[in-house]
């Protein structure tokens, strides 16, 4: 499961229809839909800062150890920005922390895993002094939520999945992430001059 906007899977369908806050959409995921921890078998989910401080207190674990246990590092951009992704299972994409019956940290599921199936990215428009958050919907050929007939807005949605508390504690981490993104691309741009 991936949904952050920048990087959609090869096989995922990101709707090129630009989503804010009060605008609806069809979806619904639960555990008797027969897709049921699809989305969980082949995982590539960059974890923020306040997803590591929810789980790794869930484990109370320092969070070297829980870093060293249930993340991996990766190259945030072609210039080496370390990120983090959530660990799979030995030997394959599934996710560390499903089981049969489900996610094992549900209340304390990444926001990505949170947001599954619609992407958010925040943008800057002309003139504008601050980012505005966007939502696009993700459609995997997997995933059967989208068919089940549960019509909420962006903003339902987002509050019953609990993202309030991650979106605020992770803004800065986010406004980072795009001005170093954006930095280094100018460099580069202007070391090709
Ligand atoms: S943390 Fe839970 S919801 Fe997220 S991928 Fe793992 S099992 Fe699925
Ligand atoms: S409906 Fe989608 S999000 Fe829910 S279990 Fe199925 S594949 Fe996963």
């Amino acid at each position: 499961m991936s949904i952050d906007a920048n990087e959609p899977r090869p096989h995922s369908v990101l709707e090129p229809v630009q989503l804010s806050l009060d605008d609806a959409f069809q979806f619904r995921c639960h555990k008797d839909i027969p897709c049921f921890n699809q989305c969980c078998r082949n995982i590539d989910i960059m974890l923020a800062p306040y997803d590591i401080l929810r789980l790794k207190r869930r484990f109370d674990l320092s969070s070297r150890d829980f870093l060293d246990r249930y993340t991996r590092d990766y190259p945030m951009d072609g210039h080496g920005m370390p990120g983090l992704k959530l660990a799979t299972k030995d030997g394959s994409q599934e996710c560390v922390f499903l089981t049969d019956e489900g996610c094992s940290v549900y209340e304390d599921r990444p926001s990505a895993c949170r947001y599954y199936a619609l992407g958010m990215m925040a943008m800057r428009k002309k003139d504008s002094p601050g980012d505005e958050d966007s939502y696009f919907v993700v459609k995997e050929d997997h995933c059967l939520g989208h068919y089940e007939h549960r019509t909420q807005t962006v903003r339902e949605y987002r509050r019953d999945q609990g993202l309030e508390p991650y979106d605020e504690a992770n803004r800065e981490w986010r406004r980072m992430r795009a001005a170093v993104s954006a930095w280094n691309f100018c460099s580069y741009e202007r070391h090709c001059l």
